[in-house]
């Protein structure tokens, strides 16, 4: 079955088999493929089944021309440079990457604002928080003054209503029970 993907939008992409021998390594994540890939017929270009659903929102900014996805240390094997600073991006830095075209930035290099104050879709100012866990004061602080407790386990996106990782960074109000993707705020 083709598929038509953000990752590469210009081909179709099909799910192979790759046989023994073959080395190849994937555009999202830079970690070797074994079994299955996700690859493009017309040109070089494949990826993990699991990295080809990464369940991500998009990020779409002015000074791009693809969408970004969020990417933390986790989800990939290789550090990345970032096209801004020309540092890597290090274990635990969240960053924004163009899988299309291997373009990638650090949070604070696009730059992602720590307070949103205005916003058409939330009346209150949003903070950004590094991830949704109880760990997290703000989230602790939300959970014991509030009942809405299992709302804030599940994470659903109070804006576009998909489920967001709890790993990752999102924006969330300190004066109501708000916490949106960091996509769909920017
Ligand atoms: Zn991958
Ligand atoms: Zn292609
Ligand atoms: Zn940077
Ligand atoms: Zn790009
Ligand atoms: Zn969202
Ligand atoms: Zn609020």
């Amino acid at each position: 079955m083709e598929v038509q993907h953000p990752f590469h939008s210009q081909h179709l992409l099909l799910a192979q088999a790759m046989d023994g021998h073959e080395f190849t390594s994937c555009a999202a994540c830079a970690f070797s493929i074994n079994g299955i890939k996700i690859g493009c017929n017309e040109c070089d270009f494949q990826l993990h089944v699991s990295c080809a659903n990464p369940n991500k929102c998009a990020l779409k900014r002015n000074s791009h021309e693809h969408n970004m996805y969020y990417f933390v240390d986790d989800d990939t094997r290789r550090s990345f440079e970032c096209d801004n600073c020309h540092e890597e991006c290090l274990a635990d830095e969240a960053f924004y990457r163009c899988v299309e075209c291997d373009f990638n930035l650090h949070l604070k290099c696009i730059p992602i604002t720590s307070v949103v104050t205005v916003t058409k879709k939330h009346l209150h100012p949003l903070t950004l928080i590094e991830s949704v866990n109880e760990d997290n004061p703000l989230i602790q602080y939300l959970m014991d003054s509030n009942d809405k407790l299992d709302d804030l386990m599940d994470y659903y996106c109070d804006d576009c209503e998909t489920s967001g990782n709890p790993k990752h960074h999102a924006y969330c109000c300190k004066e109501c029970i708000y916490i949106a993707h960091v996509e769909c705020i920017m």
